[in-house]
C-alpha cells in the first residue's frame, strides 16, 4: 500500500463493526458502503473476532479500497474493561486461533450469566433470542439490547444500557478478560500494530489515561485513537499532546455500527489529517 504523493490526506476509518460482532452491516455491505462514501483506507474491527475479515477482503477486491485487517480486542487494565484495536496484522497468524477461542468461551460464558442475572430481575430468559440475532456473530451486550427491544421490555438500546446492561447493572457481569499485555502482544506476534480505542470512553481521569499510556507503550504498544464521534476537541488535543510525549502513534475512526442514527457513518469522525506521527503512515509500511 503506498499513500501517493497526491493523496495526502486520503479518506480513512481505522475503526468499524460488521454483523461479524454487533454492527447490522455485514462485511460485504460495510466495504461497499464505506466505498460509496469515499473511503480508500477501511479497517473492519469487529470485538474479539476475525470472522468478517474474509467477506470483507472479498467485497474489496474489485474496489480502489484498500482492506486493513483489523480486530477490537477486550482486555484489562488495573481492573478496567479497555478496548485495544490490532491493525495491519496477518490474519491467518496462528498466535490468534487459540487467543480468540478464548475470547469466544468467555463472551459465550458471559451471555448466559448476563441471562441468568437479567431473569433474576423478572425477566424473560433472552439468551436464545440474543443469540439468535448475534447470528453466529462474536456475542456482545449489544444482542441483549436487541432481545430486550424485541421483547418489549425496552424501546431503545440506550435504555437497555442504561436500566440492565450498562456499567454496575444487573447485566454488567464481571469477566476475566485477558490482561492488556496480552492483546498487545497477540497483535505484535501477528505482525500487526495495537492502538487504544476511544480513551476516554472508559470513566478514567487523565491522569489515569496517562498511566495507561505509559504502560501501553512500556509494553510495546503502538497508538493512541484520538479522534472519533463524540470525542470533544480540547480531548484530542490533550490526547495529541499525551501521544507525542510517549512516541505513540494517533489514529481516528468512525467506532461505526449502523446507520440508525444520523451521527455516525463510516468515514464519519473529526478530520485528523494524515501527517507525521500518524498511524496510517506506519500502516503504509507494513501492508
Ligand atoms: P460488549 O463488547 O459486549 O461489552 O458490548 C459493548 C458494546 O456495546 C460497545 O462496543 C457498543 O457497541 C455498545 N454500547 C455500549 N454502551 C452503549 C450504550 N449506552 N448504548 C448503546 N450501545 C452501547
Ligand atoms: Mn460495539
Ligand atoms: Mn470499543
Ligand atoms: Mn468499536
Amino acid at each position: 500500500m503506498i499513500i501517493s504523493e497526491n493523496e495526502q490526506q486520503p479518506i480513512y476509518d481505522l475503526h468499524c463493526h460488521s454483523t461479524a460482532s454487533d454492527g447490522l452491516l455485514s462485511p460485504a455491505e460495510v466495504v461497499s458502503e464505506a466505498d460509496a462514501r469515499g473511503v480508500r483506507y477501511l479497517a473492519l474491527t469487529d470485538h474479539d473476532t476475525l470472522g468478517g475479515l474474509a467477506a470483507a477482503r472479498d467485497a474489496a477486491s474489485d474496489k480502489s479500497l484498500c482492506l486493513i485487517n483489523g480486530i477490537e480486542l477486550t482486555c484489562i487494565w488495573q481492573r478496567h474493561c479497555i478496548h485495544v484495536l490490532g491493525l495491519g496484522f496477518d490474519a491467518e497468524s496462528p498466535s490468534f486461533g487459540p487467543y480468540l477461542a478464548r475470547l469466544d468461551a468467555l463472551r459465550l460464558e458471559r451471555a448466559e450469566r448476563i441471562a441468568r442475572k437479567l431473569e433474576q430481575k423478572r425477566l424473560p430468559n433472552l439468551l436464545e433470542e440474543a443469540l439468535a440475532i448475534a447470528a453466529g456473530g462474536q456475542i456482545g451486550r449489544p444482542h441483549f439490547a436487541a432481545a430486550l427491544i424485541s421483547a418489549g421490555i425496552v424501546e431503545t438500546a440506550q435504555e437497555a444500557f442504561e436500566r440492565f446492561l450498562g456499567r454496575n447493572k444487573p447485566g454488567d457481569v464481571k469477566v476475566d478478560w485477558p490482561d492488556i499485555a496480552e492483546a498487545v502482544e497477540v497483535i505484535k506476534l501477528a505482525g500487526g500494530l495495537s492502538v487504544i480505542a476511544h480513551p476516554t470512553k472508559y470513566n478514567l481521569t487523565f491522569t489515569k489515561i496517562r498511566q495507561l499510556c505509559d504502560d501501553f507503550k512500556a509494553l510495546g504498544g503502538d497508538g493512541l485513537e484520538i479522534s472519533y464521534p463524540g470525542v470533544i476537541p480540547d480531548h484530542t488535543r490533550e490526547l495529541q499532546r499525551i501521544s507525542s510525549q510517549r512516541g505513540l502513534l494517533v489514529s481516528g475512526g468512525s467506532d461505526f455500527h449502523s446507520n440508525n442514527n444520523r451521527w455516525s457513518a463510516l468515514g464519519r469522525f473529526p478530520a485528523l489529517p494524515v501527517e507525521g506521527g500518524h498511524l496510517l503512515r506506519a500502516l503504509n509500511a507494513i501492508i
